[in-house]
């Protein structure tokens, strides 16, 4: 134990659970140092980066063996207390080191040590000559023309680092006039806003001004809004009366939802500088919309899952839209939930957060049911635009031409020529999922994975979609040499194909992971289906979610089985919001929508339940359900995931751990399994899971945080990798 004046308690990255001690670099006045800078420190035998949380007066290891950190890095802190109080929660809740969990909450650039820009930050605008440009007249020089189009969309201009072009672009513009450069500071502009085209209707003018009433404290609404309800736009009213009091607010959404379409609803209707953050970012772009947000240059954030960590110095308001999907918890390493992160900063903040979607997570419902959250209601959609009609067509008597039943074949040729558009859902991508012998009834398998491989005609491989491993089609049947080898099942390839000949000359699209590799590809595509001079679209769930194709007038949804048996206890719930969310890109305008779901199952209860009354009794059948399984929501539940390169090792390490527990015999948890993963082997690697549930949240924790530390310490634990998951949304 040591006592002295001052030491830096930081959070190294690495993986152990706790903080180290360090003594103050030499040179370094301790007064001049706040916890969240970034300080340079000997680590083992190598210097790395920490964020200091706190200086001491106490530590537990000897003066002589407390070395000195090597550099502060900040003058002021890059992570404000706001921020670390909540890393700090929840790598205590989620059960992650310390370390690693501010290390995730930090632009990547900032954790290899790159000062943050001080003193504005780099942008180019128009000029008034410029202004006057129509893009338009560029169309010989694209590169200037695409730069010059979206000043012209960003009128407060555009950070440097997020314009996609180069310094000779700039330069030539510059030169001729049109555009300048400047520096973005926060300014007082950030109330600036473009009046909305639409009055609100009387639901979303309720959800309004219920939702401002309890405006400067911390109060969670769920807005349950069918699609095309208008969410979005009682969003929009609220960030403006945000900005109209100089204050920012963060907008959440899941990966598949932040489209161009949405942020240009942003833009249009806030003419300031916007924060913009998700994955496809480069890291020096995400460092700049990293900057405009925690130097309240930009008043509007609008980010996938990580931008919860975005530091706000005005924050009021939180936003998290299609709060039940799935992407808006981490997956792997800090394996975090940021809706419920949102739900924590709100009330640490004491300002409100507005969960919406369409179909909301039994979670939240849950939490209404509980009054911890206020329930607004947006029944109807906007304008003339009606629900959809749900038909069942049962596949087992139907002969499938490509997956693709009479019924649907029928009613697509019907809509078509009512000039209707028409989206077709299979969650499927490739051409065929198996490949078969006919002589034999051997079917290709990952080499590496317990699942089969997945071939796509398009590079003719099989490809297998757990690990990314790849081959050659065989050609011969490697079991009984027999060449009768045949594609079984459908793909969104195949589809497309069968489309071609069933309906020659009708332009049709597809979207999925394959077809937008490219950058600007989905946007272009999506413009395409928009438009509708696309017939027919045809895609995976990135089609599915959150689009507005006006013209849309009928849904079909391939394969609607798929969730109906399933090992994951969340699957119906997650087929229910697909389906909802799919059927929901019918019938938008005038003209009403019809959905067709094809399925062995039509009599299957929860999705009668689910077509004839939708979703809300569809919810609260399934809540029910869960309690009377004693599942989540209704209970709390972790699990502890492991894996080995051989097979028994992590079965065997979960079966120490459970024997462990059941010899502490902590109360109140209930330990299930270990069992092995639905697909036991990925990538080489065998893996199993230990799940543990409890009536009372406290308990569970209690169990994990003895648990974890204990792990750290027993040598089976380095023989495998393990990683515990609160509130999983995936249990397989
Ligand atoms: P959601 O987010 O619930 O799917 P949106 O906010 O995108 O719904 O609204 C659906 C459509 O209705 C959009 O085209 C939007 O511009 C329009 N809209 C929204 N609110 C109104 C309103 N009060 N009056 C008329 N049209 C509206
Ligand atoms: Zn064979
Ligand atoms: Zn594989």
């Amino acid at each position: 134990m040591t006592v002295h004046n001052n030491i830096l308690r930081i959070a190294v990255p690495s993986p152990l659970y706790r903080s180290f001690d360090y003594l103050l670099p030499t040179g370094v006045e301790p007064h001049a140092l706040q916890a969240g800078v970034r300080v340079r420190v000997p680590f083992g035998r190598r210097t790395v980066i920490g964020v200091l949380l706190d200086i001491t007066t106490e530590s537990a290891v000897a003066i002589d063996k407390l070395k000195p950190a090597l550099a502060v890095l900040d003058s002021e802190p890059v992570l404000n207390s706001d921020i670390l109080s909540m890393v700090q929660w929840a790598s205590d809740y989620y059960h992650h080191p310390i370390g690693d969990a501010l290390t995730a909450a930090l632009p990547v650039l900032l954790r290899r040590g790159e000062a943050p820009e001080a003193g504005g930050i780099p942008a180019w605008r128009l000029t008034a000559a410029g202004r006057k440009i129509d893009s338009a007249t560029l169309a010989r020089a694209p590169r200037q023309q695409t730069v010059i189009a979206t000043l012209h969309g960003q009128p407060p201009g555009v950070a440097r680092n997020t314009l996609d072009t180069s310094a000779t672009v700039l330069r030539t513009l510059a030169e001729k006039g049109w555009i300048e450069s400047f520096h973005l500071t926060p300014g007082s502009d950030i109330g600036t806003t473009t009046p909305s085209p639409h009055t609100l209707n009387p639901a979303q003018q309720h959800a309004v001004d219920a939702i401002l009433k309890q405006y400067g404290q911390f109060s969670p609404f769920l807005l349950e809004g069918v699609t095309g309800s208008g969410k979005t736009e009682v969003y929009l009213t609220l960030v403006e009366h945000a900005l109209a009091r100089q204050q920012q607010a963060l907008v959440l959404v899941p990966e598949i939802g932040l489209t161009p379409q949405l942020v240009d609803r942003f833009r249009q209707r806030f003419p300031v500088p916007l924060a913009v953050l998700h994955s496809g970012l480069s890291e020096r772009e995400r460092l700049t919309a990293w900057q405009l947000a925690r130097t309240g240059t930009a008043p509007v954030i609008i980010g996938t899952r990580s931008a919860i960590f975005t530091p706000l110095p005005r924050p009021g308001l939180i936003l998290v839209d299609e709060e039940h999907d799935a992407s808006l918890k981490q997956q792997d390493g800090f394996r975090y939930s940021a809706r419920d992160l949102a739900i924590w900063r709100a009330r640490q903040l004491d300002i409100p957060v507005v969960l919406g979607s369409a179909t909301p997570s039994l979670e939240s419902l849950l939490n209404v049911e509980q009054k911890r959250y206020q329930r607004l209601d947006l029944p109807e959609r906007t304008g003339v635009a009606r629900p959809p009609a749900f038909r069942l067509v049962d596949i087992r008597e139907q002969r499938l031409e490509d997956g693709l039943s009479t019924a649907l074949l029928k009613r697509i040729q019907e809509h078509l020529d009512a000039a209707g558009q028409v989206l077709l859902f299979l969650n499927r991508r490739g051409f065929a999922p198996t490949l078969m012998c006919y002589g034999c009834d051997w079917v290709a398998e990952c080499r590496r994975c317990d699942a089969r491989m997945t071939w796509h005609q398009h590079d003719g491989r099989l490809h297998c979609h757990h690990c990314g491993s790849q081959r050659p089609v065989d050609s011969v049947c490697p079991s009984c040499q027999g060449t009768d080898l045949h594609p079984v099942g459908q793909g969104t390839e195949r589809v497309e194909q069968a489309l071609a000949t069933h309906f020659p000359g009708v332009e049709h699209i597809r979207i999925d992971r394959d077809t937008t590799r490219r950058k600007g590809e989905l946007d272009r595509l999506l413009g395409q289906a928009r438009s509708g001079t696309s017939r027919i679209l045809l895609g995976t769930q990135m089609l599915a979610k959150g689009h507005h194709f006006p013209n849309v007038t009928l849904v079909g949804i391939l394969d609607a089985d798929h969730g109906l048996f399933s090992t994951d206890f969340r699957a119906s719930e997650r087929m229910a919001q697909l389906i909802v969310q799919v059927a929901g890109r019918a019938g938008r305008h005038e003209r009403p929508g019809e959905v067709l779901i094809q399925t062995c199952h039509p009599e299957h209860p929860l999705l009668q339940l689910l077509i004839t009354q939708g979703y809300p009794a569809f919810a609260r059948a399934a809540l029910t359900e869960r309690r009377t399984a004693q599942m989540p929501p209704v209970t709390s539940m972790a699990l502890l995931r492991a894996e080995a390169p051989a097979a028994d090792t992590a079965m065997g390490f979960l079966a120490s751990i459970q024997q462990r527990i059941r010899a502490t015999g902590l109360p109140g948890v209930d330990v299930w399994g270990p069992v092995p993963a639905t697909m036991e082997r990925r990538a080489g690697r065998f893996r199993a899971q230990l799940m543990l549930q409890s009536a009372q949240r406290g308990d569970l924790q209690r169990l994990l945080s003895t648990l974890v530390r204990q792990l750290e310490h027993t040598k089976e634990a380095r023989q495998v990798r393990w990683s515990v998951d609160v509130d999983p949304v995936d249990t397989y």
